[in-house]
Formats: structure tokens, sequence, C-alpha cells
């Protein structure tokens, strides 16, 4: 069996985003006067409440993972305060910022740095203007290659982009230069993501007519692209989107797949600890509000017993390329009935979805490609 995967996380969502991209759907908005110093002291409250209700103690994590919105989007007098108020839960092994290729000046990269940053994140999302119009983002192609220069010169331990493919008029040979030209930037991480279409979102204009099979069939090809393409460029597929070289996979979103526990900070965090999966509210008064008058505001709280556990650690392992130790999770959630599964993890197998090695289940290369269609399966 192999070893039980471990590790404590802190999530700190930062809301703030100059632009609304036309395809997000996370919680942001554009920061107002004073929205800064607002966001800082309800996190330095956030973090004390969550203290108090677990005996006075929040524990060092191994990771912290600054997402949003745009943390990069936070001024450098704020990028130091809100460090400082997480210093006593500063990591023990990762710590990753997501930024954006607008404003992000050296000086900012170097506090980064100084304050103990070790994996950059960074939404390129594409090398072509025309697709990067068509997502409504809002930087361009210059703008992203000062970005990786910087972030390049300032020598983090890891830095990775992300891409979005399937973008309304993306055609397959765009998405290959896509990929060739991410895989020959200094970066040791990419992630490649479906851009989901909504319609009603201004990149969205033109697609409602597109068939849901032809939208998958399109979807698919275009994974298998990245699927075929990332690892010979030294990539290495670990889970569904994302790719690394050697040792340069992000632990953080290891332990969300691997379902350890993990802490949220700010509006419409989730967080997943002892026994508890809870959601911040997804707006900033109401998260504000709940946590200076020390009553947080949440949502979605779902007790976690060892049946939801193991369905999810089955569920979102299999996103992983190195799949399931079935042995592994019943000896983590022993209460669960693992014996339900059996069938349904058998036909998926009959259909070339699933593969069984000992212990380890996990998705073949075709299973991988309708990931989304496998999981619901075995809900
Ligand atoms: S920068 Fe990121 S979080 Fe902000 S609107 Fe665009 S996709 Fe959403």
């Amino acid at each position: 069996m192999q070893a039980i995967f471990q590790n404590f996380g802190i999530y700190v969502h930062v809301p703030f985003c100059a632009k609304s991209c036309g395809y997000c759907r996370f919680y942001k908005r554009a920061p107002a006067a004073g929205d800064m110093d607002a966001y800082a002291l309800a996190v330095e409250n956030e973090l004390e409440l969550l203290r108090r209700e677990n005996g006075g103690n929040v524990p060092r994590p191994d990771t912290m993972f600054w997402g949003g919105g745009t943390p990069s989007s936070l001024s450098e007098r704020h990028i130091e305060r809100l460090a400082k108020i997480l210093e006593p839960v500063l990591p023990k092994k990762e710590w990753t910022v997501e930024v954006s290729p607008t404003g992000l000046s050296a000086a900012k990269l170097s506090l980064l740095n100084d304050v103990g940053v070790t994996r950059i994140s960074m939404g390129v999302q594409s090398f072509s203007e025309k697709t990067l119009n068509t997502l409504g983002r809002a930087h361009s192609l210059k703008a992203t290659m000062d970005a990786i220069e910087k972030i390049d010169a300032a020598a983090f331990e890891n830095f990775s982009i992300d891409l979005i493919f399937g973008s309304p008029g993306q055609t397959m040979d765009e998405w290959e230069f896509d990929i060739k030209k991410a895989a020959s930037m200094p970066v040791n991480h990419i992630s490649a993501y479906c851009l989901e279409f909504e319609s009603g979102t201004s990149c969205c204009a033109g697609r409602a007519a597109e068939s849901e099979y032809a939208k998958r069939e399109r979807e698919g090809d275009f994974l298998e692209t990245a699927m075929e393409l990332l690892p010979s460029l030294g990539f290495k597929q670990y889970e569904i989107s994302n790719y690394s070289k050697p040792g340069g996979e992000c632990l953080h979103n290891l332990s969300t797949w691997n379902m350890a526990e993990w802490i949220g900070l700010g509006p419409s965090a989730a967080s997943q600890w002892r026994g508890l999966r809870r959601r911040s509210a997804p707006s900033f008064e109401e998260w504000q509000k709940g946590v200076l008058n020390g009553s947080p505001a949440y949502e979605d709280i779902v007790e976690l017993d060892d049946e939801e556990m193991f369905s999810s650690a089955l569920i979102f392992g299999l996103r992983m390329n190195a799949g399931v130790d079935m042995a592994e999770i019943s000896a983590r959630f022993p209460k669960a009935d693992a014996a339900k599964y059996a069938d349904t993890l058998e036909f998926l197998r009959t259909q070339g979805l699933l593969e069984f090695r000992g212990n380890i289940v996990r998705l073949t290369k075709e299973g991988r490609l309708v990931a989304d269609s496998v999981a619901v399966e075995l809900l």
C-alpha cells in the first residue's frame, strides 16, 4: 500500500481583478478605494476566529495558495501586510501565488520572493492575440512576454502557466502553437484548462448553436492534443489538466485531489477541515461583516463522514494519472462501504475507461478524455 497522503493547506482568496474576463466564474470585483485595507483587516479577523474555533491553534500548513481573483493586484504594501498577518501560519513546503501579466513589477516579484513564495502561477491563457481578445483578457501578448521575463529573472523555485483551450474560433493549429510556445518558456509546470462556454458571457456569443455533442467532441480533440504533445515536450501529465517537469507538481493542488485538509480565507473560499466542508459567502460585504462580527457567513456546509470522504477521494483521485489506491482510501475511511463501487468500477473497466493494477485503479487514456462522465457514473 502506498503511504497515506498527508497535507494541510491554507487557501487565501484575493477577490480583486482590475477587469473581469468574459468566461470567469470566480468571485471577484474591481477594487474600490480602501478595499485592500478592509480585506487585510478582515483576513486577520477570520484567521483569529478560526484559531478560537480550534482551541487557540491553527497549525502551520504544509502548503499555502493565494488565488483569486488576482493576488498580484495587491499593492506591495498590502502584500507585505497580508504576509505579516499570515506569518504564524506560513507554509513549510510550498507557497503559490497566482499572478496576472498586467501590473507585475520586478519590485513586486522581488517582494514575493523575499517573503518566501516558492511558486508563481500566471494566467497566460494563450500566446495568440486573437484568442486573448476572444477570451476578453485584460492583458496583451507583450505584457505576457514581459512578465515571463521578469518572473524568470526573479528565479522562483517553480513557475507555472495556465492555458485555456476551446475558445470560439480557436483552431487545432492555434492550440498546438500555444502548447509549443508554452513549453518553450522557462516554466516547469503547465495547466491546460477547457473553456466552459456559458451563454450570456461576453466571450460566448455565437456558440449557443453548437450542439453539446459537437462541443464535447471538439474539446476532447483539444484535450487529446495536449495529452500527446506536452509529454513529448518534457511535461508529464499528472492530472487531467496539469503537466509538469520532474518535481514540478503543485503539492497544494495534489492535496485537494487527495482529499487532504485545508482551510480557506477570504470571500468564497472553501475549507475542508476537522470533519466539515464549507464555503464563505461569495460576497465581499457578507464575508467581511461576518468575520468582523465574529459570526462568519458560511454556506454549503457539509458534515464529512467516511462515506462522503471515500466517494470524494475516489472521484477526485481518479483525476490524477497515478490513480487511487483503494486499500489506502479504505484504511483512511474505514466506515465507508467500498464494496458498493465494485460493479461500477468493473463496468468502467470493461468499457476501456479504467484499469486495475493491484490495489490501484486509474483512468486509461480513453478514460481521461471523458473523466467527467466517469465521475458521474461513480456518484
Ligand atoms: S483574471 Fe482570473 S479571476 Fe480575474 S476575471 Fe480573469 S479569469 Fe477571473
